[in-house]
């Protein structure tokens, strides 16, 4: 059986004349239309010297034809390598060392020189890889692939030092996207609102894996903005967000239960979803949002209920064919480890990073959390963003909480800043929705925290710095203050 993961798309569609893709412009695409236009593509590539497990790296704007090129690139038995349009040329060229790619798709004007050949594809659709393209044939026999061979590299964000290439193989995508469909509901029925940028694993297989095994369809859009969301929520049935698709959302003075009348489903991700924002969402739309839990590393790990209670603060259970342990006594927290088809190859070209991160067959995320007595998965946060201050541990969360509780308050962030006595000092970084001092947000704490998870330090600031997935980087705040270390 061919398990590249193109042909599992193929089948599934049963009906190809079926409206796939309909775009900002309002241009409609069937399935086949796309099909096709991979082909070509497929065709182009392997004419420029592609053979199975190249790399095809792709730093090119979000559009159909990108996506016809992900898909070409796994039809050709190639390995696809999404970059994000943000990275410099500098960023570039150590991505391009590292994965050494045969094929380089960018943008007229972000050309690179290398040992590869480079192809052009620009936002509107214009460049060397479709003129190319258009003079092939649609037909293309996809190549036959295992479960265990690659279909994408994506690199993690690199908060921490190099960002490493992430080996996903076909199986991943496949499983992960298999169980997505079944647990989320989805049907041929389903019109997805696609607002996500595609170089992440959430906007690229989530979103898009799951409505092609499912034979759904999607709008497309470049990028989120929420008064074009609202104008086409009636149309849509479901939307796949980070949490600030959803605070801005809740902002816009539109939202309401006549607009979201045919959504059956609002998923967030990539990064926590404030119980606030949950309960607003639910006040405002009659909708409980679905949160999930996932990684570059290892697609989705964990979702809340499509029926039953979607608990708020919480990820839900694990997904079916995927084990989550938590390396701690039972309802503590500690570092959550995952197992199942899921889990990632390894880094790319780097051993010894893949053996430091796995433990008995199972991945160590990175993440600490808990189980709570219903066996809800809960997140506390990264354990680089652990505050260990005169010993104890602190969980950034937890005051977090707290602090966004205080009348005047929008947001926070703590962080530990290194401090002589305690090792860190826990510090919280403040934005202001209303009139509070430090003084009223210490004493708030007083009352709620033991006195070592007391912020020594409160800081206000405009706004927190966020990745384009809507994470907070911590990196980013230590780095800022650190000079305040006392
Ligand atoms: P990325 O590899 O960019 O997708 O980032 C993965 C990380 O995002 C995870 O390891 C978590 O730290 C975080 N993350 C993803 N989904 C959630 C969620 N629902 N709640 C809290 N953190 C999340």
């Amino acid at each position: 059986m061919n398990n590249n993961i193109f042909q599992h798309f193929f089948d599934a569609k049963k009906n190809p004349t079926d409206h796939f893709i309909e775009t900002e412009k309002g241009d409609r695409f069937t399935y086949a239309d796309i099909f096709n236009l991979s082909g070509k593509i497929a065709n182009a590539l392997v004419e420029s010297g592609l053979r199975p497990d190249d790399r095809v790296a792709a730093q090119v704007e979000k559009s159909v034809t990108a996506l016809a090129l992900y898909l070409a690139v796994v039809r050709c038995g190639a390995i696809f390598l999404p970059l994000n349009t943000a990275y410099t040329e500098n960023e570039m060229t150590y991505f391009l060392s590292d994965a050494e790619p045969r094929i380089l798709v960018c943008d007229l004007s972000r050309q690179m020189l290398g040992n590869f050949t480079m192809l052009t594809l620009s936002a509107n659709d214009t460049g060397t890889l479709v003129d190319l393209a258009q003079s092939k044939i649609s037909e293309f026999t996809t190549v036959h692939r295992s479960l265990d061979d690659l279909a994408a590299i994506l690199y993690t964000s690199g908060t921490t030092g190099k960002s490493k290439g992430a080996m996903l193989s076909h199986g991943n995508l496949l499983s992960n996207a298999k169980s997505l469909v079944k647990i989320w509901h989805f049907t041929s029925d389903d019109i997805l609102i696609h607002a996500l940028p595609t170089y992440h694993t959430h906007g690229l297989f989530v979103a898009t894996n799951t409505i092609m095994l499912a034979g759904a369809s999607m709008i497309y859009l470049p990028k989120f903005d929420a008064t074009q969301i609202i104008n086409l929520m009636p149309r849509a049935t479901t939307l796949m967000g980070v949490p600030t698709f959803y605070t801005r959302l809740l902002d816009h003075p539109e939202l309401n239960q006549e607009r979201v009348k045919n959504i059956r489903l609002f998923i967030s991700g990539s990064a926590p979803l404030l119980a606030e924002t949950h309960k607003e969402w639910s006040a405002k739309t009659g909708h409980a949002i679905l949160e999930r839990y996932g990684m570059t590393e290892t697609n989705m790990n964990s979702s809340n209920p499509y029926e039953g209670e979607r608990v708020a603060g919480t990820v839900g259970f694990p997904l079916p064919d995927i084990e989550i342990r938590i390396d701690a006594s039972p309802g503590e927290i500690g570092m959550i480890e995952i197992k199942g088809p899921n889990v990632f190859k390894g880094y790319w070209r780097n051993p010894e990073k893949t053996a430091a991160e796995f433990r008995e067959d199972y991945f160590i995320s990175g993440d600490l959390g808990r189980f709570d007595e219903r066996g809800y998965l809960h997140i506390v946060g990264r354990s680089k963003d652990l505050v260990i201050t005169g010993g104890f541990n602190v969980y950034p969360i937890e005051i977090e909480n707290e602090i966004d509780a205080v009348e005047g308050v929008l947001e926070s962030a703590v962080i530990g800043l290194p401090h002589k006595d305690f090792g860190e000092a826990v510090t919280a970084i403040v934005v202001k929705n209303g009139d509070v001092t430090e003084a009223e947000i210490k004493s708030a704490l007083n009352v709620k925290l033991a006195k070592f998870k007391q912020p020594k330090a409160i800081i206000f600031i405009e706004s927190l710095p966020r990745n384009a997935m809507g994470k907070v980087q911590k990196n980013v705040l230590r780095e800022l203050f650190k000079h305040l270390s006392a």
